[in-house]
């Protein structure tokens, strides 16, 4: 008989709750794994059984009655030592009276208490025996359910399924020696009816042989799945950019400052895969001021001097009229000139911008989201460079990547400056080629970081004064209020009002994401020039900002600010040779996670060994955010706990794809079957 016999028709009621838990075809079912177990293969004397701790018993029933004025059913019973115990039921069908008929033998499985009456257990599960029914050869499993969908029905579908589905293992035997581990029918039958002698503390703490084999399996389809998303898209065309080193070249000369050895070594790898006839998908991590911009600017010139087209997007205004001008400033030697798009610019300027494009006269651009837009037109377009990546969704990128020029797709570089865990990056970045700038450039000086309580803010503002009058510049980031953005909006107002009436002999910005565009560049401006001394902003400066003379940061209420917030925040300052400061200035008393995310960004100035530790707080989940909507989750391996199965998944992943492709298919279809459409945006 197979299994899909047997598979409740579509639409009935029990196909409708299994859907609820994501089962919609037997392998599912099959993959639906216990959360614990319970040994109902032995009996304990009530006598020896233990307050607090689960036992099955068998006895008599004595008497059953409804008690009042708080109704329950009380059940009084006595096993075969002659040892008493009550069973209450709080909820109960009339049934359940009639069959504790006195004399009915049954087993009581159950947390077992020292009550009132005696020991005592609380709604215990009950099953009606006979002196000869035989016990349970496995242990029971306890699955994760939905209302409606009770451990019976669920276990009876299991057992159906395990007898009927074919278990034959896809991985190939040689493999499975090698990586020492269980056959999948065994892996199987381990978990779901697990022997009377399995040790179930190994298999609720997943660490028995079996649940290596689940979670290291679970890791590997991951790993095909995203690595087959990855060859997917390597098929399309992209257009050849093999380094003429005319423009790159001329760049470096006239760079003022040397490359770090990092920043060559990413600028080589980029330079590889933009010569390469298919379109190139690498992720440029590096940490806050390890110098991404340039290494991008070298990419877009490698297709610049093969005449053809490269953008760079970034996430805010603020942000891409910065690119601008850097890059203008970078690529003005060169005789080369540089679009800028934005939403702010008149529209005059624009006009111009858009047809310097279209017509191909200018070949390279920066901008936000402008770009996307329908009436930018890029003919020629080879590259494309998405800043901050995390910032824009998946539809954003995949609009850049359709203005490709006709017939190809655009090498696309996303540059993040969120770096995550390497751990982490392997499983969810397994769909992109990543390289690291894990080096910042020299003469840079730690910052020095500070807690202080809110109470202090005055004589904070007497220090900034001081640092102020002694040439420095400062940012004071304003509080952040999720919940409102008019009540952010106000803060920031009466903060920046506070704060002029008390530093009267300095002049102090405004910046928020309210402003107009031209606002906004103005009170940029006239702070990089250094005619303001501070900046008070909202988060709108997290990324990308980069000022070098200001030396010194203030955040408000940091403890309602993420990790990764701070630590981009905070990395606005340090970007000079003068000594940096940064106060995080918080409002007592603190929750404990509130306690212990200052402490970490107090602790590590390091943007991995912040995430790391955000991780840990976290847990990957949350951490990973929106980036992976379309990504199937992890629900076996522990990204923390099972890093060690981890790299052998992904050296396996590449040994099937090459040579085991019938293995590749069977797994695939046994995990995601009809989840994996899912990921080939
Ligand atoms: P991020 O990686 O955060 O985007 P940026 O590209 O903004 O960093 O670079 C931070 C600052 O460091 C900029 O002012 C940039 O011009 C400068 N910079 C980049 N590379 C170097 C280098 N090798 N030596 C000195 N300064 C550098
Ligand atoms: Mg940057």
């Amino acid at each position: 008989m197979s299994a899909a016999a047997r598979w409740p028709s579509e639409g009935s009621r029990l196909a409708t709750l299994l859907g609820k838990l994501d089962i919609r075809q037997p392998e599912d079912l099959l993959l639906h794994l216990p959360l614990r177990y319970e040994d109902e293969t032995r009996l304990i004397p009530i006598g020896q059984t233990q307050p607090g701790v689960c036992a099955q018993i068998e006895a008599e029933v004595l008497s059953c009655e409804v008690t009042r004025p708080r109704r329950q059913l009380l059940a009084r019973l006595r096993d075969d030592a002659g040892s008493e115990i009550v069973a209450r039921w709080l909820n109960f069908y009339p049934s359940l009276q009639k069959q504790l008929a006195a004399g009915q033998r049954v087993r009581l499985f159950g947390e077992v208490r020292g009550g009132f009456f005696g020991v005592e257990m609380v709604h215990p599960r009950l099953r009606l025996v006979d002196k000869d029914t035989p016990l349970p050869q496995a242990l029971t499993p306890v699955y994760p359910t939905t209302a409606g969908l009770g451990q019976p029905s669920l276990r009876r579908l299991l057992d159906a399924a395990l007898d009927a589905a074919s278990l034959d293992d896809p991985m190939p035997a040689t493999i499975r020696q090698r990586l020492a581990l269980p056959e999948f029918a065994e892996t199987l039958h381990a978990l779901h009816r697990p022997p009377p002698d399995a040790d179930a503390r190994l298999l609720e703490e997943r660490e028995h042989p079996a649940w290596w084999r689940i979670k290291f399996e679970e890791l590997l389809v991951q790993q095909l799945s995203l690595r087959r998303a990855y060859n997917a898209r390597r098929a399309y065309n992209a257009i050849c950019l093999p380094p003429q080193r005319t423009l790159t070249r001329a760049l470096l000369e006239h760079l003022p400052f040397a490359l770090t050895s990092a920043q060559q070594r990413v600028i080589r790898e980029i330079a590889a895969d933009l010569a390469a006839p298919h379109p190139t998908q690498r992720l440029l991590q590096g940490d806050v001021g390890s110098g991404k911009t340039i290494v991008a600017a070298f990419a877009m010139l490698q297709a610049a001097e093969n005449g053809c087209q490269a953008v760079l997007m970034a996430p805010t205004e603020i942000l891409s009229e910065q690119h601008y001008r850097k890059l203008a400033a970078w690529l003005a030697p060169l005789g080369i000139g540089i679009a800028w798009l934005s939403g702010g610019r008149r529209k005059r300027e624009r006009e111009a911008e858009l047809e310097r494009l279209r017509s191909g006269e200018c070949l390279l651009a920066v901008g936000t989201h402008a770009l996307i837009e329908t009436t930018v037109e890029l003919p020629r377009l080879a590259l494309a460079v998405v800043d901050e990546q995390h910032r824009f969704g998946v539809r954003q990128r995949l609009a850049l990547r359709d203005k490709g020029a006709t017939g190809s797709r655009p090498h696309m570089l996303m540059m993040s400056a969120t770096p995550i865990p390497r751990t982490l990056a392997m499983t969810h970045y397994a769909d992109l080629d990543v390289s690291t700038l894990d080096e910042l450039p020299p003469g840079r000086s730690p910052i020095l970081t500070r807690l202080a309580s809110a109470a202090r803010r005055e004589e904070i503002i007497a220090r900034l004064k001081t640092a102020c009058q002694n040439g420095q510049q400062a940012y004071w980031v304003c509080p952040l209020i999720e919940e409102s953005e008019a009540l952010q909006l106000k803060t920031a107002l009466e903060t920046w009002e506070a704060l002029k009436e008390a530093l009267p002999e300095l002049r102090v910005g405004l910046i928020h994401g309210r402003l107009k565009a031209e606002e906004k560049t103005a009170a940029m401006a006239a702070f990089s020039a250094g005619e303001t001394n501070v900046l008070v902003a909202t988060t709108v400066i997290e990324v990308g900002v980069d000022v070098p003379r200001a030396s010194l940061m203030v955040i408000e209420h940091a403890e309602r600010f993420g990790l990764a917030q701070l630590h981009q925040l905070r990395g606005r300052v340090g970007r000079g040779a003068a000594q940096s400061s940064c106060v995080l200035l918080y409002e007592p008393p603190l929750s404990a996670t509130a306690r212990a995310r200052l402490r970490v960004i107090f602790e590590h100035s390091d943007g991995f060994a912040i995430a790391r530790e955000d991780l840990h707080i976290r847990g990957p989940g949350e951490f990973i955010g929106a980036r992976q909507s379309g990504l199937p989750m992890l629900r076996y391996a522990d990204l923390e706990r099972d890093t060690e199965l981890i790299e052998p998944a992904r050296e396996l992943a590449g040994e099937l794809l090459a040579h085991h492709p019938e293995a590749v298919a069977k797994l695939l279809a046994r995990w995601l079957g009809h989840r994996e459409g899912l990921l080939n945006a």
